[in-house]
């Protein structure tokens, strides 16, 4: 469980990343994330697979997922029967992955809603269409997008396992992350002779896979027993170790958890580089209160985020012959795309609600670290940004949870740590 020294493709080490995410981040961040704009979060649980037959779903009942009511959500994010202003319609287009049945129809009723308002969902849409989507946000052709309340739907053990899960995280490396050329099965994965691109790739998967197994280990359901009547939730050191020890993993465990501490500084890159559009945002609720608190709680956040020198350096992909590299970037899209899209395939809602989110989130990190510069930190586009670059609510909401999630892990690991000294 020792860890230390560089995080590989990354000038920067785990030690400094561990007293930056304890100290200054994680605290932010789960105050953060139990406010309304970021614990209710729309998913639609009911796509079909893509890829093959769905596996049985699975009946465990720590799988079930409790969808909220209207009645649960703030006003804010209610479906309006009745909307008092039609441009509402389009402020919720723009903010949403799952458009309403009033979005959906926007294009037949011209005459309920200003000349204005059409122009402005016009021009979000071609400038959504224009950037680097990396992932599939669910939509509503299917109308089976739900509210879920992330705050009362935990990620923790679900005793999702065996065959399905595996045939997942085995279609995720071995068909949808780039494999070096000798290599084959995920369990013999080596990065030895590939390009960086492709390691990122690998790197983030792997650190998104090492964070799940932190969940699960550190909130674990221990079956009754005789030493305690009833069932309990608490971390389990024998699962962490099981997984991450460097002896019962020959020596890949400790790679699998640096591989967290590069997914981490991707994303914290991201919000670095979103910053000055996050700084725009309005994270709207429909309680002042509550919208100025999550305001001024992202405010704090950024300024912490912005300050940490070693952030990852994705200027450094996608270089050389540009033919190649805009090959590359694109392989790299449709890979994550694919990913995105085998979430569908999870046989556990628990598991698929977050797998969803933390893919999606991870999305729209990539997003943002492939949009140019127009946003960056020395961007000086402030108000005019928002016309450059759009993010939807549910993209800003997956992306500062997936971030919670990693600032999690890793404080989920000093837990461990401390544990075993
Ligand atoms: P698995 O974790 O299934 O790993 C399979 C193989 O992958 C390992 O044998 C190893 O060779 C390799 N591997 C393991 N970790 C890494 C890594 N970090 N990087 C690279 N390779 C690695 N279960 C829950 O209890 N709660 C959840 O919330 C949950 N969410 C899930 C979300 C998704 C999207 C998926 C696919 C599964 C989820 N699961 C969840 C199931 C969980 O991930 C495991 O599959 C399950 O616990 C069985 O674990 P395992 O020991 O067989 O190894």
């Amino acid at each position: 469980c020792k860890l230390n020294g560089e995080v590989d493709d990354c000038q920067c080490k785990v030690e400094s990343l561990d007293s930056l995410n304890n100290d200054q981040i994680y605290p932010r961040m789960k105050s953060l994330l139990s406010r309304n704009f970021f614990r209710y979060f729309k998913v639609n649980l009911h796509k079909e697979c893509p890829f093959w037959a769905d596996d049985s779903r699975c009946a465990m009942k720590n799988c079930a997922v409790e969808m909220c009511t209207q009645d649960d959500l703030p006003f804010g994010l209610k479906e309006e029967e009745d909307k008092e202003s039609e441009n509402k319609y389009i402020e919720k287009a723009q903010s949403e992955d799952c458009p309403t049945k009033a979005d959906v129809t926007l294009g037949d009723i011209d005459t309920t809603i200003s000349k204005e308002s059409q122009q402005a969902f016009k021009d979000w849409t071609k400038y959504d269409d224009a950037q680097e989507t990396f992932c599939e946000l669910d939509d509503d052709t299917t109308g089976n997008c739900d509210y879920v309340d992330l705050l009362l739907n935990p990620e923790r053990y679900t005793g999702y396992k065996g065959e399905s899960p595996h045939r997942i995280w085995n279609s995720i490396y071995n068909e949808n992350c780039f494999k070096a050329p000798d290599q084959s099965g995920y369990n013999s994965q080596s990065l030895t002779g590939m390009c960086l691109e492709k390691r990122v790739f690998y790197r983030m998967i792997s650190g998104l896979h090492a964070s799940i197994s932190i969940h699960l280990s550190h909130e674990y359901l221990f079956p009754a027993s005789t030493c305690y009547g009833t069932e309990k939730w608490g971390q389990n050191m024998e699962e962490f170790l099981r997984r991450f020890d460097h002896e019962q993993t020959d020596g890949r465990g400790p790679q699998w958890l640096k591989n967290l501490y590069f997914t981490y500084l991707v994303e914290l890159r991201a919000i670095a580089k979103a910053a000055p559009y996050l700084e725009e945002e309005g994270y709207f609720t429909g309680d002042d209160e509550e919208d100025n608190a999550v305001k001024e709680g992202v405010l704090d956040l950024l300024n912490v985020v912005k300050q940490f020198p070693n952030q990852f350096d994705e200027s450094k992909l996608f270089k050389g012959n540009k033919k190649e590299a805009q090959a590359l970037k694109e392989e790299f899209r449709d890979h994550f795309r694919n990913i995105s899209r085998i979430m569908d395939c999870v046989g556990c809602d628990k598991c698929k609600l977050w797998g969803k989110l933390q893919v999606q989130g991870m999305g729209t990190a990539l997003k943002i670290l492939f949009s140019g510069d127009g946003m960056g930190p020395q961007s000086t586009v402030k108000a005019g940004s928002k016309q450059k670059f759009q993010l939807r609510r549910t993209e800003i909401v997956s992306l500062l949870n997936a971030f919670g999630r990693l600032s999690s892990s890793i404080h989920a690991i000093e837990v461990f740590r401390r544990m075993i000294s």
